[in-house]
């Protein structure tokens, strides 16, 4: 494997960062006598340390990144980062963490653990100041190169449905991730990721440029840019879904859509209804303007479709939760030749269940 890797290097001078993963399962190691002698962690930190080495040896320029991810979230215990670290960068991938709350927030804790799993028990924790703890316990092993792997603009963001609270979410990590000695951030996110608008994007990648960035200043020029004239309405009813979206005490670190609380999903229901007479009263000056105003009038049609789904799901009605997202369902098919280049439907449509 080690030869595999190397030589890929070598016939790949073009890759200047070389990822080596496990595989994407989760619990999956061999318990035999022989394996059991190590943990995932060190047979992983084996391996990546001996194609550095190698690469190292060669005088490749290639570096080779390895990962913090659901089987190696504890840090190696008998191997030992040596020489050879300046060939690695060290990414960090806290998939199952909470999105209510920045990385850093210390009141997003909960039960799960940060380490300490026996083998093929590892139960990822879903709040983040177990995933701060595995990031610090991870640097002590390794302090050379590093960098963040988030998923906002996967999954994470279709199922929250709150641009500003994302762009927000977005900022705050973002300017978070030198206080862990992260210098930097790729982004696993679907491609299509600008709807209604663009505004989790912008702010990642201004923030990304620049930590001091002012979010407020971001969030303005791109709201005139896509609403013109509409601007002001846009940004209020983007604070009204914000407001609303934040979760509540019921199951505060899952989306609220999600979160089972019935009376919050009742509550945006109804702001959306009123929101969509408003819209159709306004009048955008151009092209672009209109066309916006389109995908925010679309947004706001799938909240309210959602939020009926939330409703009777937290009311226990599964059947008639199913038929709403049905409808949901159907109406992202049928109307994704204006949705199309904004918003991955196949990704959508795996992300709006209650
Ligand atoms: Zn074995
Ligand atoms: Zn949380």
């Amino acid at each position: 494997m080690v030869n595999e890797a190397v030589g890929y290097a070598r016939a790949h001078c073009e890759v200047d960062c070389l990822h080596l993963w496990l595989s994407d399962s989760t619990n999956n190691f061999c318990e035999c006598d022989s394996c059991s002698k190590l943990t995932p962690s060190d047979w992983y930190t084996g391996l990546v340390r001996a194609v550095a080495a190698r690469v190292k040896k060669e005088k490749l320029s290639t570096r080779i990144v390895f990962l913090c991810y659901t089987n190696t979230l504890s840090p190696p215990e008998s191997e030992k980062f040596s020489t050879e670290s300046d060939r690695l960068i060290y990414m960090f991938a806290p998939i199952s963490r909470c999105y209510s709350h920045p990385l850093l927030d210390p009141s997003c804790s909960g039960r799960g653990q940060a380490g300490g799993w026996p083998r093929n028990m590892v139960q990822p924790p879903r709040t983040n100041a177990e995933f701060v703890r595995i990031r610090r316990s991870w640097l002590r092993a390794f302090p050379g190169d590093s960098f963040a792997f988030e998923y906002y603009l996967w999954q994470p963001f279709l199922r929250y449905m709150n641009p500003l609270g994302f762009a927000r979410l977005i900022n705050s990590d973002v300017k978070g991730l030198a206080a862990i000695k992260l210098n930097g951030m790729m982004s696993c996110q679907a491609l299509r990721a600008f709807y209604p608008t663009g505004l989790p994007m912008a702010a990642l990648a201004e923030t990304l440029w620049d930590a001091q960035v002012d979010l407020d200043r971001i969030v303005q020029e791109h709201l005139q840019t896509c609403f013109g004239v509409n601007h002001r309405f846009a940004r209020e009813y983007l604070e009204g879904v914000d407001s609303l979206l934040r979760s509540g005490e019921l199951n505060p670190h899952v989306a609220l859509l999600q979160s089972g609380d019935a009376e919050k999903a009742l509550e945006l229901g109804r702001y959306a209804s009123a929101s969509a007479a408003k819209m159709e009263a306004l009048r955008p000056s151009n092209d672009r303007e209109e066309r916006y105003l389109s995908l925010l009038k679309h947004f706001n049609r799938l909240l309210d479709l959602r939020s009926k789904a939330s409703v009777l799901k937290a009311q226990g009605k599964e059947e008639e939760a199913a038929k709403s997202v049905a409808e949901a369902s159907q109406f992202l098919r049928e109307t994704e030749r204006l949705t199309h280049r904004y918003l991955d439907t196949w990704l959508m449509l795996r992300s709006i269940k209650p």
